[in-house]
């Protein structure tokens, strides 16, 4: 094998890829087609190019691109000279173990499901970045998250394709002699096996565990088939292996980790698994509860109560009776552990109450949100003053080579030298605007939203296609067929895309149609509207929302102006995020714990407008998007709906149109440019996860935090 072929085979398994520029175009470049066909798969790629034909693509001009990146990727690893060894030089000897149920790292992985998982993936990405000694533990979901299809109706159809190990830059994990490594967790009677895998993200390695062998009973094999599948046995098991199996896996590989964060209290079993460990080195119940919350930390992302990870008594003693005797733990001690009311055990084992009371530290993911959960948890602390609550907060970030496209990195390289520069701090940020021209701003946007348009053309000729396939009897739906050309770059682009759960309400600016309709048909001041998003499989609240986007799609007046592009993931928000004028959130405040795509779409000169929910409630200034309302609450959902509705038409019709289409002698929105600067200088830097990341280590990861 030439020197060339295995670098860039190197390359393939490793995830840094996914944030390099120039990493991807390499990919791409070898071929254009396939690299689409493939879903942006490196290792799949490689598998369906033959050794011949990339020998002579290397050898061309490829062969300087594969050097010039496999020497920056090498430096990369080999960099000692890193923020965590210059600020925590701890955890650069000494590992933190971050457990989510979902990592969303790039569309060609599919192990996850929505923001959740995109954080952990932006969190371990900045933690590779910053130089931590980081593990990720999570699952191996064979089927993923499901495809989503629109049948005719609208109506959300789901599909499992597979994902193979052959096809990931995944690793089987082995013994020292070079056997497979396999876990095993007691559940209920039976004892459960496990493989390792492991995964690079840069110097950082993700292990996911997977059921799905032959040494497993039947039913236990698909426990981690699918993101969030099956019912509530399902999710038991799921979080037992994730938990206890991710202790016995980082024992298993002898690792010791300076800190254990749970990403989400899906993970909160873990806590179960250092108890026992502590119990069977001779210490008492309650110093081993000590010496358990000293290793941890908790995140919570759930800011109802209802959204909370429970399990019944009777689920409880059915699946955890034979471990529970094997380590030593008595039932009904670790009932209290995840009961609201510790006096009180006979009802449902709360996951978050089991993650708050063994970590040593907690947050929510926004300023508001800390105030929310702290307010909603007081009573486990026996106060009514929630101030009194040790539950802080860090706001979520994204990171941005992630999300910053090939395009806008390159824009942004010409006049900063590097990204990383210009998002440095605000005062970069602003010294690297001041060198950009207001037509360089307003070029980079129409190129940006040609990109999109482009896209969402070729995007709905795909899924008209097959919509077709799941219609029967056949019904030509010519209408929609002309709708996928008529999107114009020159049109005020508004972007909603996200999970359909249905706070997040979705349907919102369709609540008046004759209203809606003057805004889009204006025929001087037009505007379009791209949607997407999933609803989870057992939600037809969601899916209904869905359908009637679809429908409102239709209707005459929007057709070709409203459109839904189908199955959202990583691949189609990052085009989304970065072509669209104004990007869309109007959930129920204060629902939206913190919220992250906003934060994409300023990387590319796109404006948020938002409920004041979540992140946006601190970085809306004023000058730097809008927002919908002023924070306002209301007990009756559909008072908040009209209410928030009319808010959100009086923004659109009075603020943002009229800015977006107001023009200077050289045909330029000088005011609303302004508005774009302001958001970069003032969001980008901020709300990344290099910051949160740096905030967490040292907030909370080091033993003795640093302010
Ligand atoms: C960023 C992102 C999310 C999270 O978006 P929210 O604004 O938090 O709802 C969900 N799914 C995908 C695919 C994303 O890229």
């Amino acid at each position: 094998m030439s020197k060339n072929i295995s670098a860039v085979k190197k390359l393939s398994r490793n995830l840094w890829w996914s944030w390099d520029t120039d990493a991807k175009s390499l990919f791409k470049n070898l071929s254009p087609l396939l690299w689409e066909r493939v879903n942006h798969n490196p290792v799949e790629l490689l598998r369906h190019i033959s050794a011949d034909e990339l020998e002579a693509l290397c050898s061309c001009e490829l062969g300087v691109t594969i050097d010039q990146v496999s020497k920056r990727f090498e430096e990369y690893m080999a960099d000692k000279n890193t923020w965590a060894a210059e600020h925590a030089p701890q955890l650069v000897s000494s590992p933190v173990a971050y457990f989510s149920a979902e990592f969303g790292i790039h569309e060609s992985l599919r192990i996850y499901s929505g923001g959740l998982g995109i954080l952990s993936g932006d969190h371990i990405k900045s933690a590779s970045d910053l130089g931590l000694n980081f593990i990720g533990i999570s699952l191996f979901y064979k089927e993923g998250y499901f495809r989503q299809y629109l049948n005719h109706d609208g109506w959300q159809i789901e599909d499992y394709p597979l994902q193979y190990p052959e096809s990931l830059p995944i690793e089987k994990v082995t013994t020292e002699d070079g056997k497979d490594l396999i876990i095993e967790v007691t559940i209920a009677q039976s004892t459960v096996f496990a493989q390792a895998w492991s995964l690079k993200v840069g110097r950082a390695t993700l292990y996911l565990l997977d059921t799905n062998i032959p040494a497993n009973e039947m039913h236990y094999r698909d426990i981690c088939s699918r993101v969030y599948g099956g019912d509530q046995n399902m999710r038991i098991n799921q979080e037992i292996l994730l938990g206890i199996g991710g202790i016995k896996l980082l024992k298993a590989l002898k690792l010791e980790p300076a800190v254990y964060h749970m990403n989400e209290g899906h993970s909160a079993f873990l806590t179960l698994e250092l108890l026992a460990g502590e119990l069977a080195s001779g210490r008492s119940f309650e110093e081993a509860k000590a010496k358990v919350k000293e290793q941890c930390v908790f995140t919570t992302h759930t800011p109802v109560p209802a959204g909370h990870d429970r399990f019944s008594r009777d689920m409880m003693a059915y699946t955890f009776s034979k471990y529970l005797t094997l380590s030593g733990m008595e039932f009904e001690e670790v009932m209290r552990l995840g009961a609201e009311n510790p006096a009180d055990t006979s009802g449902l084992f709360t996951m978050t109450v089991l993650a708050l009371q063994l970590s040593r530290c907690a947050n929510g993911v926004s300023k508001l949100h800390g105030e929310v959960s702290r307010d909603m948890w007081k009573h486990l602390y026996g106060t009514d003053d929630s101030k009194e609550v040790p539950i802080g907060h860090i706001t979520n970030g994204i990171h941005t080579k992630s999300w910053s496209s090939g395009f806008t990195e390159r824009f942004w390289r010409q006049h900063a030298g590097n990204i990383e520069e210009l998002f440095a701090s605000r005062e970069s940020a602003e010294a690297v605007l001041s060198k950009v021209s207001d037509s360089e701003l307003w070029c980079l946007r129409y190129h940006l939203k040609r990109h999109l348009m482009d896209y969402i053309s070729r995007y709905l000729s795909n899924q008209l296609y097959h919509q077709h396939q799941y219609t029967t009897p056949f019904k030509p739906c010519d209408s929609s067929r002309s709708a996928k050309s008529a999107l114009s770059p020159d049109v005020l682009t508004i972007g909603f895309a996200r999970r359909f759960a249905t706070y997040k309400r979705a349907p919102m600016i369709f609540q008046d149609l004759d209203r809606l309709n003057a805004i889009v048909n204006n025929p001087n001041m037009p505007v379009q509207i791209v949607f997407a998003g999933k609803a989870h499989p057992h939600d037809d609240a969601g899916k209904e929302y869905i359908r009637q986007i679809v429908e409102h799609s239709r209707r005459p007046q929007f057709l070709g102006k409203v459109v839904f592009l189908e199955n959202y993931n990583i691949g189609v928000a990052k085009r989304l995020v970065s072509g669209v004028d104004v990007w869309l959130n109007n959930p129920v405040r204060p629902m939206e714990a913190s919220g992250t795509s906003g934060q994409k779409t300023v990387l590319h000169g796109g404006l948020n407008l938002s409920i004041m929910d979540g992140w946006w409630c601190e970085a809306y200034n004023g000058t730097n998007g809008w927002s919908i309302g002023h924070g306002e609450e209301y007990d009756n959902y559909d008072e908040q709906y009209r209410i928030d509705a009319n808010k959100l038409y009086e923004v659109l019709e009075h603020q943002i149109i009229p800015t977006f289409y107001e023009r200077n002698e050289h045909n330029l929105p000088v005011r609303w440019l302004k508005n774009v600067r302001n958001a970069i200088a003032t969001i980008a830097p901020v709300y990344s996860t290099d910051r949160m990341v740096k905030e967490y280590t040292m907030r909370y990861y080091l033993k003795e935090p640093r302010a």
